[in-house]
């Protein structure tokens, strides 16, 4: 969506874009964990690509690409059809594999439903011991996170007797942003009664609910819920590395393709995140846009050592945390970096850093405006968010 719209804006209607995907809506997936909470009646964030795609004046074609020709410029969707391109941008995302035989693996939006189950489990008694697991070589863990610190105030709120821990091969919470924003974690966990236990790697879940963990051990639990691995996409005609990842220059080229670029989760850098995806989005729509002949600055090109962004709901306030990232993905310390408690609410839309479509999704509906910073589920964010506030 973050290329689409700003080629779009870049290029104005000089060119043609077609927008192909396998799904014909763009759920928010930062606002997941948010929506296992938030009222039924509340909409999910959720976007008709047809309509987007409408608004870029671009083609949409709902289709699964399978196989890229680069010798021939085309696309091969499994509906057998081609499309030919002049230039391809590859946006795919990554597949989500359960790490942790026997926990619920949450995904995205599409684990809400089993999400809300396990909090009817904790309002019954059934369940009272909640563990979030963080696997070895997970991508992005702060969704965990999330859903302990909004899980521990569910609780809280319905006088509910929980006991909820994050367990991490980590040794500190979120420490990819840094010890000043995860000793801020660990306090605002710590003050929703969420129990850190770090330098723990998760295996598996025993019949008892417990969570077993490699290299010995097990921790108490009636139920785990944990973070997914990731694995690249498999696209024929695609080069790919560790685990399927792409990889791609410091512009966004696959490596070994012409005018193919890929940006997102799919792409080799270890960390998979909203923000760093559209960074590399905006990167390659100037370099599509200079090639198309617009006189427009080419940013400085995707390489680690750049700033991320993100927002953790869950505590009292919601942290808005700035981090620098070195080559492995790892928190740079000589690079800065920031944690500040969030004084006002602040559209959902902005947990991801992206340009154009922070833009584009502010502009739209109610659902897109919701608070993220009041406690969910309360009056206070039902009424914000009917304010659109
Ligand atoms: C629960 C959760 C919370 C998160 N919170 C944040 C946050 O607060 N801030 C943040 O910055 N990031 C967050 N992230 C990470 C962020 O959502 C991802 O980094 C981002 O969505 C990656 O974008 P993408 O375009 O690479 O992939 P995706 O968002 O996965 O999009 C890929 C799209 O490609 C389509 N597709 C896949 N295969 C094919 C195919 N073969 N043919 C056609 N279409 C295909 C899919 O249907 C999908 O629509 C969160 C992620 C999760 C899961």
């Amino acid at each position: 969506m973050e290329a689409l719209l700003a080629l779009r804006t870049l290029v104005g209607e000089a060119v043609q874009l077609t927008l192909v995907s396998s799904s014909r809506e763009l759920a928010f997936r930062p606002a997941a964990t948010y929506e296992a909470f938030a009222g039924r009646d509340e909409p999910a964030m959720s976007y008709g690509l047809a309509e987007i795609a409408s608004d870029a004046k671009a083609r949409f074609v709902h289709g699964r690409m399978e196989a890229v020709a680069p010798a021939a410029r085309t696309v091969r969707l499994a509906s057998d059809a081609t499309l030919r391109y002049d230039s391809l941008i590859l946006a795919l995302g990554a597949r989500a594999k359960a790490a942790i035989p026997g926990a619920l693996t949450f995904r995205d939006q599409r684990e809400v439903p089993q999400m809300r189950g396990l909090l009817r489990e904790l309002l019954r008694g059934s369940v009272r011991r909640v563990v979030f697991a963080v696997p070895s070589g997970c991508a992005w863990p702060l969704p965990l996170y999330e859903l302990a610190m909004l899980s521990a105030s569910y609780a809280e709120r319905h006088g509910v007797d929980a006991e909820i821990s994050v367990v991490s091969p980590a040794e500190a919470p979120l420490e990819v942003f840094g010890l000043e924003a995860s000793a801020l974690v660990r306090a605002q966990m710590t003050e929703r009664g969420v129990r850190f236990r770090g330098g723990l790697v998760p295996a598996s879940v025993q019949r008892d609910g417990a969570l077993r963990l490699h290299f010995g051990g097990v921790v108490p639990a009636d139920r785990v819920v944990a973070a997914p691995q990731l694995r690249g996409p498999r696209i024929a005609g695609v080069p790919s590395r560790w685990w399927g990842f792409v990889p791609v220059d410091a512009e966004g080229r696959v490596e070994s393709l012409s005018d193919v670029y890929a940006a997102g989760d799919m792409t080799s850098f270890p960390v998979k995140q909203g923000g760093l995806a559209a960074a590399q989005a905006d990167v390659i729509a100037r370099v599509i846009a200079v090639q198309e002949g617009v006189d427009v600055a080419v940013p400085p090109p995707i390489e680690p050592g750049r700033m991320i962004e993100a927002r953790l709901l869950g505590g009292n306030r919601t942290l808005a945390m700035r981090t620098r990232l070195d080559a492995r993905g790892a928190h740079d310390p000589a690079g800065g970096g920031s944690v500040v408690p969030m004084r006002q609410p602040a559209p959902m839309h902005e947990k991801v850093d992206a340009r154009y479509l922070g833009a584009y999704l502010a502009g739209r509906g109610v659902a897109a405006r919701r608070s993220s910073n009041a406690p969910v589920g309360s009056r206070e964010e039902d009424a914000r968010a009917r304010n659109g506030v």
